[in-house]
């Protein structure tokens, strides 16, 4: 019996502890990465360098970027790693409209990420925690609970991953996946601003959304802070009470001051907010609901987006389709913009509300 597999595997499993504790460059902005290279006695100039290649380039080694000296080169790889996640399974095959993405953070935590193609709309959707605090009744991220915030590099790190993997451009980034962007603020508002650099991704500013599920104080810290990122917040009920029935987090930041920030926010961005309002069967479907939201969203500036639920095997479920037509139908009049998204990627359980994966 030769003892090479052994030797072999000891060898990967020193490079994969070395690997582990070396620090990620990807989430370094411009300023960082210049710190970074005075610290290593090298003009500035190498930093706009670097930039290029982590995020316009988006090499996965030290070896692709060619303009680098071999030595600085070297000097990277032995205390630096490119990425901060690793991939480690992707659901769906190339070329189809769907496919989910799983990631793990150094840690050993996992995420995922979605990416959707519909027409010449490439959106990916990302994480911005890893589990949910807010418990909201109808989602699958929520029984995971939460565990921690990603770092700024393990958000871009999913767009950066995710478009090596598209056969197309990426066009829009949604912070729809697992976790609430705004308990995360600063850290999410950090990684839409290295995907909007034009330096780097260069990802328009209408072209990024972040959706939260209405923490007021960060709405109206948003708004005043003038983000360009386009805005969508949860709503999910027709009034306080029916909100509260699947949205806990409507007790510690009730509708009233949910609407007064949404028109704070419409105010000084002088855009319309997308309010998500989530379908299910029995809990948010009538036409009384419709009504209900039409009185109370009449005179905003606002869209809403109509999300027929897509179940997780808990005890909501989704209207039938005559159902949704009904509710769709009774806000015909509405004085304001109505769609629905029939979410994508309900098959591989990577539709809205559906990403959680299990403890390891
Ligand atoms: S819907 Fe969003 S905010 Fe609510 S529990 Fe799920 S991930 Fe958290």
């Amino acid at each position: 019996m030769s003892c090479a597999p052994i030797k072999d595997n000891r060898n990967s499993l020193l490079m994969q502890a070395s690997l582990k504790s070396k620090i990620a460059l990807v989430g370094l902005n411009r300023d960082d990465l210049d710190t970074l290279l005075s610290e290593l006695n090298e003009p500035s100039f190498r930093g706009q360098q670097l930039f290029g290649w982590l995020y316009r380039s988006r090499v996965n080694s030290f070896e692709d970027m060619g303009n680098i000296p071999t030595g600085l080169r070297k000097s990277f790889e032995e205390k630096y790693r490119i990425h901060p996640l690793k991939l480690i399974y992707v659901t769906g095959s190339t070329g189809e409209s769907t496919r989910k993405f799983l990631f793990e953070l150094q840690t050993g935590e996992k995420v995922e990420s979605v990416l959707m193609k519909e027409g010449k709309r490439i959106t990916v959707c990302i994480s911005s925690q890893v589990g949910c605090a807010v418990d909201c009744d109808f989602c699958a991220t929520a029984s995971m609970g939460f565990q921690k915030n990603l770092s700024v590099g393990e958000i871009v790190d999913q767009f950066l991953q995710v478009s090596k993997e598209s056969t197309a451009p990426i066009t829009n980034v949604v912070f729809m996946g697992m976790g609430e962007p705004f308990l995360n603020y600063d850290r999410v508002i950090s990684a839409a601003d290295l995907m909007n650099d034009e330096n780097g991704i260069k990802l328009g500013a209408k072209r990024i959304t972040i959706s939260t599920v209405g923490i007021t104080p960060k709405i109206n810290r948003y708004a005043d802070e003038k983000h360009r990122y386009k805005l969508a917040i949860s709503l999910n009920g027709s009034s306080q009470e029916s909100r509260l029935q699947t949205m806990p987090i409507t007790k510690k930041y009730p509708l009233n001051d949910l609407l007064t920030a949404i028109d704070h926010f419409s105010y000084q961005s002088r855009h319309p907010v997308t309010l998500e309002y989530v379908l299910m069967a029995g809990v948010t479907d009538s036409k009384e609901d419709a009504k209900k939201l039409m009185t109370l969203l009449s005179g905003r500036r606002c869209k809403l987006n109509v999300i027929p639920y897509n179940e997780i095997g808990g005890k909501y479920k989704r209207p039938e389709n005559h159902v949704i037509d009904s509710f769709i139908a009774a806000l015909d009049d509405a004085p304001f913009p109505v769609t629905v998204r029939w979410s994508k990627g309900t098959d591989i359980a990577a539709g809205c509300g559906q990403l959680a994966v299990q403890k390891s």
